[in-house]
């Protein structure tokens, strides 16, 4: 049921984007695909999803990497990742200087596997059925998240994948405050603890103020809540409570949710405790759900 439908509509997208050009690139599941002149305003939906349908595999790869790549020819790894985040500035994803800041000293080539373009807009396998979610789609969660992750915050990532994004929150939260990741898969959670050690994030690792650990996500991080911000990386069919209850009042989570129509929902505890949501943009993620049933291709 999901491949066809998915192929059907990844095919009228896919022509939809041809025709439009390459500004089109970096929307996926957005089938309504927004004007060019919108795309330089608007954050854009992504594929963070790699191998449900065939269909889903190539074409938004295709689709994607026209619109970082194409300027990162030549420079050092750095150069390359500043001029990845000069773009999504150009392209209107990024307007805050702090995910300006943040992206450009974390360098997403230190997060991805060897051999991985790692500057194209575009999510990539990292193995066990996940990815590492797409550059445009990490900086419109930070840019989400960016007002509770202010220095001393608390912060907890799930799904943490690679573990770039919890570098970047350690990094915004600083030694004074607390990044957790939380992985269900161990291997990833000790490739993203040597991914994090050669970065700007380093420090922090050893310090003590973010660490990542192995665990069911769905679950939260009680030993650290509550937090001011929680960002799942994985899609929920719906919002964990565990999450809500984890979540500071004043803080807000940003997490993907659906199954195979998502929605990236905004998720802010009101000072009375009672909860605010918003939708923010379609997205594919990968799903929120069991490690078996991730190893198996769920
Ligand atoms: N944000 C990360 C990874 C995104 S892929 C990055 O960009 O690198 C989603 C991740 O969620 C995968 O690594 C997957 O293994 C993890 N995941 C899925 N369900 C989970 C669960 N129940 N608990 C913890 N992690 C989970």
């Amino acid at each position: 049921m999901e491949g066809p439908v998915c192929q059907v509509a990844w095919g009228c997208y896919v022509l939809l984007a041809i025709s439009i050009g390459a500004h089109c690139a970096m929307s996926s599941d957005n089938l309504a695909c927004p004007s060019t002149s919108d795309l330089r305003t608007q954050p854009v939906a992504a594929l963070d999803k790699e191998g449900i349908g065939p269909a889903m595999t190539s074409i938004p790869m295709i689709a994607c990497s026209t619109s970082l790549s194409e300027h990162h020819s030549g420079g050092s790894g750095t150069n390359k990742n500043k001029q990845m985040v000069e773009q999504l500035q150009r392209y209107g994803v990024i307007s805050s200087k702090k995910v300006v800041e943040v992206m450009e000293t974390i360098d997403r080539a230190l997060f991805v596997p060897d051999g991985t373009p790692a500057y194209v807009d575009s999510p990539m396998a990292i193995g066990y059925n996940a990815t590492i979610s797409a550059p445009h789609m990490h900086a419109t969660c930070l840019q989400l998240l960016e007002e509770n992750l202010q220095p001393g915050m608390h912060a907890l990532d799930v799904g943490s994948g690679t573990g770039y994004l919890t570098a970047c929150f350690a990094t915004m939260v600083g030694p004074q405050g607390r990044a957790i990741g939380v992985e269900h898969i161990p291997e990833l959670v000790a490739s993203s603890i040597k991914n994090i050690e050669k970065s700007a994030a380093a420090s922090l690792l050893k310090g003590g103020s973010l660490s990542v650990h192995a665990g069911d996500g769905r679950e939260g991080w009680p030993e650290h809540a509550p937090y001011d911000a929680i960002h799942v990386g994985a899609a929920a069919p719906e919002i964990p409570q565990p999450l809500i209850d984890q979540l500071k009042p004043g803080g807000r989570m940003v997490i993907p949710v659906g199954k195979i129509f998502q929605d990236l929902q905004v998720v802010d505890k009101n000072l009375d405790g009672s909860v605010s949501i918003r939708s923010e943009t379609a997205v594919r993620y990968v799903p929120l759900t069991s490690r078996d049933a991730q190893l198996k291709g769920y």
